[in-house]
């Protein structure tokens, strides 16, 4: 619900993981910036996908393309003529809204089987372009959002998504570039330059992690929809006629790598697209059940050889493969697999994010705990001296030393234990080690852990790889 959603928004803000961008200037419509928390944890999330998809697969490698591309290049995919959203304005309040999301979030208000409806005449209706008769149906419907009577709207337009800008200092249309709407196409350019240089045989994969920008209609839910984003996507290229098997295999296949993180699976779905875009055989997107809904993650993409087929026509290069098994040139097809590591990040945290009771009859008391995956926790370690003399702040630091090397540790000798290990359950720490007076004549330390706040005693010396058996992947 939104009241939860809204607290884990407030828990992030509050303990460096997401911050509004330019807070100081009153921020910016959809961009947020990663403070100190959020930035491990975004770069985990991102490392654990790329040794997913490029260590663990022998025939999957990664690139880094850069985000300015030719201009042509978005010709050829469709994006300049193709990659927009209808939306209509409020003349009055000079509110602009998305169509498609203006008709579902009314359609979210009536009875199921009305809505299920209404939703599948707005496909209709979007499908033909129709814009008249969109806007028919919302005038019909009074669709009002929140405004009391007759709604006073514009025309429907089309609104391209992509932010242009331009290249050098001479400004004439040539020079006008766009900031890339994704990171697909960075690997399609690169494809043979991959393949040759590679010598990659099909099937093989190029992956790739970078920011994507969209300069989105209607910008809402925190970092679920933002303007700069960042996406993790791979390409595998199958011969033709392979791409159904390969369709399967990276719809499980990328499945698996979200349920390896040990979150709740009934709160996965595959949601199948019935209608597809223009270059797809087939779709699927993996939903997670944020506490707004059931919501995309991920999608899996059945390509085709649009793309490159595409791309071959307007550079007029070859982008052909032999495959000396069959002894045949082609344009390889293409199965795509795409998530925004934003959107994953926000994922991990609702999944995380829990306010416990725990209250005795003695005594009410109550946390907050994110339970992360310890291997994307941001810090894997806090290292606490139960006083600030007696020796035991320099024992501390010894195994902060010995255990930095390995991964991120948390040292802090202010406040009572408790406050600490309380601080620790809020940013996802998944170990606490506390040095006592015990630790001086044993060599042992107060193992703590954060899901079930259960501590045991354990010899200094197997510290770091308890922690490390636990965190690493
Ligand atoms: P939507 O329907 O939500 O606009 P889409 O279907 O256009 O998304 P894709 O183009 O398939 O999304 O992009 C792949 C992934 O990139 C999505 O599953 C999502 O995780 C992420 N993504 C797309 N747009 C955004 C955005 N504006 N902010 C954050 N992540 C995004």
């Amino acid at each position: 619900d939104q009241n939860t959603f809204q607290a884990i928004i407030s828990h992030c803000k509050e303990y460096g993981f997401v911050f509004p961008s330019s807070e100081i200037y009153d921020g910016l419509s959809a961009v947020y910036d990663y403070g100190q928390y959020g930035a491990q944890l975004k770069k985990n999330i991102r490392d654990y996908w790329w040794k997913s998809m490029t260590q663990l697969h022998e025939n999957i490698v990664g690139i880094d393309a850069a985000i300015f591309m030719h201009p042509t290049t978005w010709k050829a995919s469709g994006h300049v003529d193709s990659f927009s959203d209808p939306m209509i304005d409020n003349k009055d309040s000079k509110k602009r809204y998305r169509v498609d999301h203006l008709i579902e979030n009314y359609a979210d208000t009536l009875p199921a089987a009305e809505g299920t409806a209404l939703v599948a005449q707005m496909e209709d209706l979007l499908k033909e372009n129709d814009y008249d008769g969109l806007k028919a149906l919302i005038e019909e419907r009074k669709i009002a959002c929140g405004v009391s009577g007759t709604v006073n709207w514009t025309d429907i337009r089309q609104f391209n998504l992509m932010f242009s800008t331009q290249l050098g200092s001479v400004t004439d249309e040539a020079s006008e570039i766009y900031l890339r709407p994704e990171t697909a196409q960075g690997i399609f350019v690169n494809f043979l330059n991959v393949q040759k240089t590679g010598r990659m045989k099909v099937p093989f994969g190029i992956a790739q992690t970078g920011k994507a920008f969209r300069n989105e209609i209607v910008a809402r839910q925190f970092i679920f929809r933002m303007r700069e984003f960042e996406q993790m996507e791979m390409q595998f290229f199958v011969r033709p006629g392979t791409q159904k098997e390969w369709y399967e295999y990276w719809k499980e296949t990328r499945l698996k790598w979200h349920l390896s993180l040990g979150i709740d699976p009934a709160k996965y779905r595959f949601h199948d697209h019935v209608k597809l875009a223009h270059y797809a055989d087939a779709a699927v997107d993996i939903e997670f059940e944020f506490p707004i809904g059931f919501k995309e993650v991920e999608g899996i993409h059945s390509r085709t050889d649009f793309d490159l087929t595409q791309h071959q026509l307007f550079s007029k290069k070859k982008l052909q493969y032999f495959d000396t098994e069959i002894n045949q040139n082609y344009v390889p097809y293409v199965i795509e697999t795409s998530i925004g590591l934003d959107r994953m990040f926000l994922l991990t945290v609702c999944a995380a994010y829990q306010e416990q009771d725990l209250s005795t009859p003695e005594k009410a008391d109550s946390r907050v705990v994110m339970k992360l995956p310890p291997q994307l926790a941001p810090m894997k370690l806090a290292v606490f001296p139960l006083t600030k003399k007696d020796g035991l702040p320099e024992i501390a630091q010894e195994i902060m030393d010995e255990c930095k090397q390995y991964f991120h540790c948390f040292y802090e000798e202010k406040d009572a234990i408790g406050k600490r290990y309380r601080r620790q359950d809020a940013i996802g720490t998944p170990f606490c080690v506390t040095v006592d007076h015990q630790t001086k004549e044993d060599h042992t330390v107060t193992i703590r852990y954060r899901d079930s706040m259960e501590q045991e005693r354990i010899h200094v010396s197997a510290v770091r790889d308890h922690v490390l058996k636990a965190t690493t992947f």
